[in-house]
Parts: structure tokens; C-alpha cells; sequence
């Protein structure tokens, strides 16, 4: 990669004008453009070739910014990091050296790579781009920036989110690694993850609370819309109780509704969500039936909120 298209990926990727010497850095940080005897660039340098290609970049005084017609046609700038892209950017931000978080490092390379097949930005705008090694690297050194403990310099422009998931974890760092490695497990498993793009995305608010994230939440989602288990955990339930009624507060949908509720039942996946697992097998006993208010209630409190207790909290009142 030649300089200038280095500067040009790293202001594509940051989406906002960058002055000079935080070209350089950014540079000198993920290593995707080296010179030959491996020295450092410096800001004199981009200054001199942003000056040079001055049909590619606009410059107001230290300031660079690419020109409309140099970002590449259809190429958006790539989607802001979703809470669970940045779990595993901060994890693997405490798994390896600070010297090591450059675009050629292996681990860097992987967790690109993992973050390509998370069921999360429906529109890959540019696969090349998305999330690539040296999207990574960058984002390991806003960390660096947030971290209180590291010495050096980061890159400042982090967002909101950067800091609010790094200090989320920040004396947390097993319980960060679980939820990675939840995550990695899931997104391993290419048939499963196709299932998972296709579970909506309208529960934003539900998923604030959710620990885990929104990879896990879907498997959760997934793990209750199985047809075929659905159907025979309610005809096993029919069988011993002679009625569908909800395993919380009792509402059954055929007294109230007559025929039109005959048969109707949403399923709950009762394993708490630090516990699910991309492979293991879902059985009827890890289903619940319960009707459709309750069930949105124990999605409230996902990562807490069993069905005895929400059973309990309506005996109360
Ligand atoms: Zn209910
Ligand atoms: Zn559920």
C-alpha cells in the first residue's frame, strides 16, 4: 500500500477530517503503511504528500480531509461498532501486548475476521473494508486512549460507547472473556449464524439490559422458535394438563379467545443466557410455555428474571 492510500484508509475509516500528526500516528500505530528502513512517519511526511495529491485530500492548515470524489463510489464509511463488535475488540485489547495491536498481528487479523461474521450490520457495504484489520487495530487504540492504566498515547476521537463498554468491564476482564468466547462459539457455527441474521432487530430496548449482547440474545430468540420442539413441548403439556394455559399467571388463550386462541402458546427458553451455548441441543425442558405478556415481561430482566420468579411477583400484587 502506497502512503496516500493509507492516509485515505485511515480518514475513511475515522469518517472525520484528521490534523496531520494524527495521520502519522495512526500510522505508526497499525503499521499499515512501513518505510523501508522502518523508521517513523512523521507529520512532516503526510503533511508534504497530502500537499502533493492535492486532487485526493483538502488541507486547511494542519487539517486533512479527503475530497467527495476520492472516497471510493458506493463505499459508505463503514457502520459504528455495536456494543458486541466492541466486546471482542476489548477483550482481545487485554489479551495481547500494547506493541502487538497493529494491523499485521495475527490476533488482530482473527478477530477481524470474527467480527465479519456476527449476525448484527445487515448491509455489508464493502466487504474489504468492514471491520478489517486495520478497523481493529484502530479501535484497540482508542482503548488506549480511555485505558487510565496505559502510559502511551491512544487516539482520542473514541466514541461514547468505546469508554462506557471499556469501564463496563474494566475490573471485569472474566466475565469479559466469557462473553467473547460465547459470542466466537456462536458465530462459529455458519448454519447458526444464518438463522441469527434473520431474527429481527426490534427489541433495542430489551437488549440495553442484556449482558451478553445482541449475538446472545438472538440465540435465545432462536432457541425458542424452534416449530417442531414448540409444538411437541405444547401437545406434551395438553396431554398432562388437559389445557394450554400459561405457566406464569395462567391466562389461556382458548377460554378467552375461543377458537381463535386454540392452540396458541409462546415458548420461553428458561437456561440463563451466561449458559447458552452455540452447539448444545435445546430440549422441551428448557422451554416454558407462557403467554405473550409474561413472556415479554421475563425479556425485561433476560439475564435474571426466572419464571418462578416472575410468578412470584404476580402473587404478590
Ligand atoms: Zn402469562
Ligand atoms: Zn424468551
Amino acid at each position: 500500500m502506497k502512503l496516500h492510500e493509507a492516509i485515505i484508509e485511515v480518514l475513511e475509516n475515522i469518517g472525520t477530517p484528521m490534523t496531520t500528526s494524527e495521520i502519522a500516528n495512526e500510522l505508526n500505530k497499525t503499521k499499515l503503511y512501513r518505510k523501508k528502513d522502518d523508521s517513523e512517519i512523521t507529520s512532516f511526511q503526510i503533511h508534504g504528500r497530502t500537499r502533493n495529491y492535492s486532487n485526493l485530500f483538502i488541507r486547511n492548515g494542519s487539517m486533512v480531509s479527503l475530497k467527495n470524489s476520492t472516497t471510493k463510489k458506493n463505499s459508505k464509511r463503514p457502520p459504528k461498532w455495536h456494543r458486541d463488535e466492541l466486546i471482542l475488540a476489548l477483550n482481545l485489547y487485554h489479551s495481547i501486548e500494547a506493541r502487538e495491536m497493529d494491523s499485521k498481528n495475527s490476533k488482530v487479523i482473527e478477530v477481524s475476521e470474527i467480527l465479519n461474521k456476527l449476525p448484527i450490520h445487515k448491509e455489508r457495504i464493502d466487504n474489504v473494508k468492514f471491520r478489517n484489520p486495520n478497523g481493529v487495530s484502530m479501535k484497540l487504540n482508542n482503548f488506549k486512549a480511555i485505558d487510565p492504566d496505559y502510559d502511551g498515547k491512544g487516539m482520542d476521537r473514541y466514541s461514547k460507547l468505546d469508554k462506557e463498554v471499556f469501564f463496563e468491564f474494566h475490573n471485569n476482564i472474566d466475565e469479559l472473556k466469557r462473553i467473547s468466547e460465547q459470542i466466537k462459539t456462536t458465530v462459529s457455527d455458519k448454519e447458526l449464524t444464518k438463522y441469527l441474521y434473520q431474527i429481527g432487530d426490534d427489541d433495542e430496548e430489551e437488549l440495553l439490559k442484556v449482558k451478553e449482547g445482541k449475538v446472545i440474545y438472538k440465540l435465545h430468540k432462536h432457541r425458542e422458535r424452534n416449530p417442531k420442539l414448540n409444538k411437541k413441548k405444547k401437545d406434551n403439556y395438553l396431554k398432562k394438563h388437559g389445557k394450554l394455559d400459561c405457566e406464569v399467571c395462567g391466562f389461556d388463550f382458548y377460554k378467552v379467545y375461543g377458537e381463535l386462541g386454540k392452540g396458541f402458546m409462546e415458548c420461553h427458553h428458561k437456561i440463563p443466557l451466561s449458559e447458552i451455548e452455540g452447539e448444545s441441543i435445546t430440549t422441551i425442558k428448557d422451554l416454558a410455555l407462557v403467554c405473550a405478556n409474561c413472556h415479554r415481561m421475563l425479556h425485561r430482566e433476560l439475564d435474571t428474571l426466572s419464571v418462578g420468579e416472575l410468578k412470584k411477583i404476580i402473587k404478590k400484587r
